[in-house]
């Protein structure tokens, strides 16, 4: 076993005891979920993988979603006309905030946020929905390398109960920050957060982000490297919800969470870490995720303004 690879099985015994914190309850399908789920993934830009744990279990991306709609949609329109639409501010609030949705501000803060991301997902191009939801597939199984699919159930529970998401797309609609066909824009958006992954695909995911936009496995671009730089911008000031700033000091590298329980960090040119446990703290953070990075970063020095 390699040195790295006995790393992170040491970090594994370490955290899987530590069982504080609670799964995601607001959408009833995510409390489903098994508590002592716990999975570390790193697949470095020349495509090895080290990873320990249940790493191939799968689970729906949710929020994570949202960083890859984001480079899909610069894509589409272009760094500037998106900024037009959706800004890059952090918020400081939690993600499914309804402050600032209001005359004053002309656009969602950023694509992290719920508001942002929804705005974001209604901008993806496309003759009708199946053709926007296809082209949102094709985007994913650039970064995985396979099939994807979505988990129907999860959709469905999301759809039915988010009444939330629903009532800020219509604030949004009613202050001309979005337009039109809300409803399909928001099926879009529970659609990307139901799409079905595993720790190691959202390594290989990062890692796609960490090696200028191409999948280190197949070689496919996943994305136009142009982008790269927007997208890991906006994850470093605004990818772990209100706990963004802290991670940056902390462990210093653009990263995303979501409430089902994975965190993905982008090491630049280097690797792409995944970890996945479903218990989360009280922003909506895996707490065996927060404890993993911060000891990765301390053990190999890879926060960003780290110059020692
Ligand atoms: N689908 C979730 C929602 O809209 C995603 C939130 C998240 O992972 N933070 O509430």
């Amino acid at each position: 076993m390699s040195q790295f690879q006995q790393f992170l099985a040491a970090l594994q015994a370490k955290y899987q005891p530590l069982a504080t914190g609670q799964s995601a309850s607001y959408i009833p399908e995510l409390t489903k979920a098994n508590p002592d789920w716990f999975a570390i993934s790193v697949v470095t830009v020349d495509g090895q993988s080290y990873e320990v744990g249940d790493f191939e279990q799968t689970f729906t991306i949710q929020s994570i979603s949202k960083v890859f709609v984001y480079g899909m949609v610069l894509e589409d329109h272009g760094r500037e006309a998106l900024l037009h639409k959706v800004g890059v501010e952090p918020t400081g609030d939690p993600f499914n905030s309804l402050i600032r949705l209001d005359e004053d501000s002309k656009r969602p803060d950023n694509p992290m946020i719920n508001a942002g991301a929804i705005a974001t997902t209604s901008l993806i191009k496309g003759a009708d929905p199946t053709e926007r939801l296809n082209r949102l597939m094709a985007m994913f199984r650039r970064y995985v390398g396979h099939e994807v699919f979505i988990d129907i159930s999860t959709f469905m529970s999301e759809r039915s109960t988010g009444h939330r998401n629903r009532a800020m797309a219509h604030l949004m609609l009613n202050f001309g920050m979005i337009n039109g066909a809300i409803e399909e824009a928001l099926d879009l958006y529970f659609q990307q957060c139901s799409l079905l992954v595993n720790c190691h695909d959202l390594a290989l995911m990062a890692a796609t982000l960490a090696n200028r936009g191409v999948n280190p496995v197949t070689g496919e671009q996943a994305v136009n490297p142009e982008y790269i730089r927007d997208i890991l911008s906006v994850m470093y000031t605004c990818g772990m919800y209100n706990f963004a700033g802290e991670w940056a000091y902390r462990v210093g590298i653009p990263a995303k969470s979501g409430v089902s329980g994975g965190i993905l960090a982008v090491v630049p040119n280097q690797a792409g870490i995944a970890v996945f446990s479903p218990l989360l703290d009280k922003n909506g953070n895996s707490v065996r995720g927060l404890r993993v990075f911060e000891d990765l970063a301390q053990q190999y020095g890879f926060h960003l303004f780290d110059l020692s």
